[in-house]
């Protein structure tokens, strides 16, 4: 039985480009794909350059300055547009670490010091991996998937064979833990994602009023 069920899934190409043995960097490479990392990459700047702007009017508290405010901007706009020590390979800068979730040191910095101050930079990292997470869900993962078990049921493989299907096919369910490594250690982004930005910054007043009563 384990001989026909590696005889079903032993030499599975990629679904897109049907030439490379798929594993989990093939992702990242694949030929076919390179245009919708592009798409993913568009879509994450423009959409931010938004939640950016709503962010900052919401939190009225956030005091930036005309300056400032347009360097977060470009900073958000020319995210994915420095190639520099960048492997020219990648569809799209960062793409190896924000497909796991991880928010690139380097740009952490240059927010930090844009905006100056931890809280700020953690919350807008936060919004732009979320974001850039689910474009790569809705235009990569899920087309991939479809693509995967399309495959599968013209092969005739069913249900009780799934289990069987190499690691590569088995993460269907994408692992969405949100974090970044900074100098001052690793965060865990996803209590930021679940607590909104504005009731972070309410438990934090409310913490601050007890010291001034
Ligand atoms: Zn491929």
């Amino acid at each position: 039985m384990k001989e026909r069920r590696y005889d079903l899934y032993g030499n599975v190409k990629c679904r897109f480009c049907l030439e490379e043995n798929e594993d989990d960097d093939h992702m990242i490479y694949c030929q076919q794909l390179s245009n919708k990392w592009t798409i993913v990459a568009d879509n994450t700047v423009c959409k931010c350059n938004q939640i950016i702007k709503n962010f900052l009017l919401q939190e009225k508290h956030i005091q930036l300055s005309q300056e400032d405010t347009q360097q977060l901007l470009s900073w958000n706009n020319n995210f994915f547009a420095n190639t520099t020590a960048v492997d020219l390979n990648m569809p799209i800068p960062y793409v190896h670490l924000m497909i796991k979730s991880f928010f690139p040191k380097g740009k952490y910095k240059e927010l930090k010091t844009i905006v100056k101050s931890k809280r700020i930079a953690l919350t807008i990292a936060a919004l732009f991996l979320e974001v850039f997470v689910s474009e790569f869900y809705n235009i990569i993962w899920q087309p991939r998937c479809k693509a995967v078990a399309e495959w599968e049921h013209t092969k005739g493989i069913k249900k009780q064979d799934l289990r069987k299907r190499p690691l590569a096919y088995q993460r269907i369910a994408y692992n969405q833990i949100l974090t970044i490594q900074t100098e001052e250690g690793t965060f865990d982004l996803e209590k930021r994602k679940i607590l909104k930005h504005n009731e972070q910054w309410s438990i934090a007043l409310e913490k601050t009023k007890q010291y001034i009563n």
